[in-house]
């Protein structure tokens, strides 16, 4: 995820980076029908309902799809790195980068965070394991 996909300003996304500063990982989660989403949107996706509430996620999750990048987008980090969709043990989906060894497709991996100057910590995954390895 960078701060393209989900803005720092974004209104809706306010309470998502108030758990980032935190260390945790935060979806909404309908109060009427129980369906995580992400990204936040005042309403569900499945239900309509409103005023979804927010959860702190897992951090477990499972690698979607790959990709390494060769080029240097993000000023702070040095290519190649792998952006990974992620699907969270909770259900959503996730933009996020890899930190660590290269992961598979259905590899699983966990939540790291990474600081950063001028902004909230980014939630980055890595493969389970890799922090204790
Ligand atoms: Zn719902």
């Amino acid at each position: 995820m960078t701060d393209e996909t989900l803005r720092i300003d974004d209104p809706n996304a306010f309470p998502f980076w108030e758990a980032a500063r935190r260390h945790e990982l935060a979806v909404q989660r309908c109060t009427q029908c129980g369906h995580h989403q992400f990204y936040p949107r005042p309403f569900c996706l499945a239900c309509d309902a409103d005023a979804p509430e927010w959860v702190t996620c897992s951090g477990e999750a499972t690698v979607y799809s790959v990709t390494t990048v060769h080029l240097p987008l993000i000023p702070d980090v040095k290519p190649p790195y792998q952006v990974a969709l992620v699907t969270l043990r909770e259900g959503p989906r996730l933009l996020t980068g890899i930190v660590g060894q290269p992961c598979r497709i259905g590899e699983s991996v966990t939540l790291v965070w990474r600081e950063r100057a001028d902004a909230p910590p980014l939630p980055c995954f890595t493969a389970v394991g890799e922090q204790s390895a």
